[in-house]
């Protein structure tokens, strides 16, 4: 028998709204379950509402699985993980592009369940203690569904902590992938470091937008016979440095990163498509180097923005938003007549209009009039739950200075 949790009166609203996680405080009492285990969830009036797994060590206490009276076994699980892969082959395509996530979490009602595929390797990331106790039955059928030579555990993530986890990366099936994986991503080839790099290895949710800007540079055309100068701020191993030069054969592009390993690979990636000589690769301070170069008049056509997230909690809001208004405006001091900004901010507690709001003061304070070329978003592989909004965390303007 499963154990049971019972809700304060009242505190069924989000459940009824089909938003996946239940608060500590929303709970009346808890009967028969350990940390860990799937459990009933009901209303105050003992009515059945969902089943999900608890763990009293977290504030999002229940984190469901489903909203019918299912059993959470290995045909349930592999239902879903099927359900997520066929979501892929019809959004992805998969001829230009074999890196992508197949498994989103809860907006693919696999709670705390992250899976990046990288051509021929699976990276998973398993986020909660829920999901870490079923780790053995789901890397089973990762194995069994979709073959890949191996599976690599990236579970190096802060969130584990609130769970009551500690870190774990290491190999979980089959080989150990190489130092670098070769990936495609729309038909260019990138290197990856799924063991080492950021998140699982490589910024799968800026597919689509890498491709948008390279579009967008395109569109923009060749300024007289110059070549095109683009900066890439918070370059990371020169993702869209890559595909702004595969797209524009006119386009000189200088990658700014604080990591030298990131440079690094971000040099080897433009080399592995032809373009490493259009590349510069500059260490440092984004916020001291893009004033250098204000303060010595350099100009750019195109400027990317992508930073870190700024704001990891709701109490760091107005100094993250500070963070964005100063980049963007020193972005918008450095462009020329004409010039293009891609700016992004992947802070889930920042809304696309909060963001909008920002970049526009940056502007106003800059003294440029600016026009939105495109709104983007996240790619269609980490996809928006409507009912749990808290899915939606990267957003992004095209913007072009008149
Ligand atoms: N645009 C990249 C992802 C950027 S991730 C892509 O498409 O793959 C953010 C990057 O910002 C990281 O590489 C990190 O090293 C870098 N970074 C963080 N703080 C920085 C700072 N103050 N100055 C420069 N780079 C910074």
């Amino acid at each position: 028998m499963l154990g049971r949790i019972w809700l304060k009166p009242g505190k069924e609203k989000n459940l009824l709204a089909r938003h996946p996680w239940i608060f500590s405080g929303a709970i009346a009492r808890v009967e028969n379950a350990r940390d860990g285990d799937t459990v009933d969830v009901r209303d105050a009036a003992g009515k059945f509402l969902a089943r999900g797994y608890y763990n009293a060590r977290s504030q999002i206490a229940v984190r469901v699985w489903t909203w019918g009276d299912e059993s959470v076994d290995r045909t349930f699980l592999r239902a879903r993980l099927e359900r997520a892969s066929a979501a892929r082959v019809a959004s992805l395509d998969q001829t230009a592009t074999n890196a992508y996530r197949l498994v989103n979490a809860e907006s693919d009602f696999l709670p705390g369940l992250i899976v990046d595929r990288y051509a021929d390797f699976l990276v998973a990331q398993f986020l909660t203690l829920g999901i870490e106790q079923r780790k053995t039955e789901i890397v089973a059928l990762l194995a069994e569904l979709f073959a890949p030579r191996g599976i690599f555990e990236r579970s190096d993530v802060d969130v584990r902590a609130k769970e009551g986890l500690g870190s774990n990366v290491g190999g979980l099936f089959g080989a150990e992938p190489p130092e670098r994986i070769e990936i495609c991503e729309n038909d260019l080839r990138l290197l990856v470091d799924v063991k080492r790099g950021h998140k699982t290895g490589w910024y799968l949710d800026q597919r689509e937008n890498r491709r948008r800007v390279a579009q967008c540079l395109t569109a923009a055309g060749s300024r007289e016979r110059a070549e095109r100068q683009v900066l890439n701020v918070f370059s990371y191993t020169g993702g869209f440095a890559v595909a702004i030069c595969g797209a524009n054969n006119d386009a000189r592009v200088i990658n700014l990163d604080a990591s030298r390993d990131a440079l690094d690979l971000a040099r080897e990636n433009m080399r592995r498509n032809a373009c490493a000589e259009r590349g510069e690769f500059v260490e440092g301070d984004a916020f001291l180097v893009l004033r250098q170069y204000r303060d010595r008049g350099i100009a750019f056509d195109a400027i990317i923005l992508d930073p870190p997230k700024f704001v990891h909690a709701q109490t760091q809001l107005q100094s993250g938003l500070r963070g964005y208004k100063d980049v963007n405006l020193l972005a918008f001091k450095l462009l020329k007549p004409g010039g293009i900004l891609a700016t992004f901010s992947c802070s889930g507690h920042v809304s696309a209009d909060l963001f909008q709001k920002v970049v526009f003061e940056a502007a106003t304070d800059a003294k440029r009039d600016a026009q939105i070329v495109a709104q983007l978003s996240q790619s269609a592989d980490h996809p928006i739950l409507l009912a749990f909004p808290e899915s939606a965390y990267l957003k992004g303007l095209i913007c072009r200075v008149v």
